[in-house]
């Protein structure tokens, strides 16, 4: 099943690639939370690499497994990060994709391991301005973006959101197009940092999101099925 799932994802992203209206290569990270491992080697035998975690001892737990045998991945840390959590996110993951706060910030860049590459960071914008979510307001972004270009363990690669449920397409469309439109934002004011990413979408809103210029999609559902 999740190797039919991957493939029948890959062609719809194909199909929304074609009619984006910002033409760009759309990513596929794996949601792997509370999925066991043997799901991710199914996933990885069918030619998945990247998977993203939203709890940190249960994708540390994974990742290990993964470094044992010898199986090389990209792992994507995709949920709150409180300050006391941080170091095993630098010392083990690829990609941070909650960064919502400098001092979060600054703990990821003194704990990565100074042998390994930066750690790969995206902003998370609360873009339908829900007083429960996190991210940073829009108005926030450049100071954080800024903070960040500074630190050397950290590469600053874009924005990731996570809107509010909706049905509605048209809203869902506003929304990403917002996302989209702070992205070339940040694209232009910091022109020499490498700014390529853009995460939205998930099982329900992936097609509105790829349409609205997403350069990276995050599905759990659709590959792993629910979760319980
Ligand atoms: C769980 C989760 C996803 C995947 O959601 P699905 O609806 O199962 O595709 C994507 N992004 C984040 C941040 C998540 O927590």
């Amino acid at each position: 099943m999740i190797a039919q799932n991957l493939a029948h994802i890959q062609e719809q992203i194909t199909q929304c690639e074609c009619h984006s209206e910002t033409q760009s290569a759309v990513k596929l990270l794996a949601v792997s939370k509370t999925k066991p491992i043997e799901d991710i080697l199914t996933a990885y035998e069918a030619g998945q690499m990247a998977f993203g975690e939203n709890y940190v001892q249960e994708g540390v737990e994974k990742i290990q497994f993964c470094q044992q045998q010898q199986i090389e991945l990209e792992w994507h840390f995709i949920g709150p990060l409180q300050s006391n959590k941080t170091r095993l996110v630098a010392e083990y993951f690829d990609w941070m994709q909650t960064l919502e706060r400098a001092k979060i910030a600054d703990r990821l860049n003194e704990q990565r391991p100074p042998h390994k590459a930066p750690l790969n960071v995206l902003i998370q914008v609360n873009i339908s301005n829900e007083a429960s979510k996190s991210g940073v307001q829009p108005d926030d972004i450049l100071p954080l973006a800024k903070h960040v270009e500074n630190l050397p363990h950290l590469r600053l690669r874009g924005l990731m959101a996570i809107p509010e449920p909706t049905d509605d397409v048209v809203q869902q469309e506003q929304t990403f197009r917002q996302m989209h439109t702070l992205f070339e934002g940040l694209q232009q004011a910091l022109p020499h940092a490498q700014i390529d990413t853009l995460s939205m979408g998930m099982t329900d809103d992936m097609q509105s999101a790829i349409k609205c210029g997403s350069t990276m999609v995050r599905v759990g559902t659709a590959i792993f099925g629910k979760r319980v």
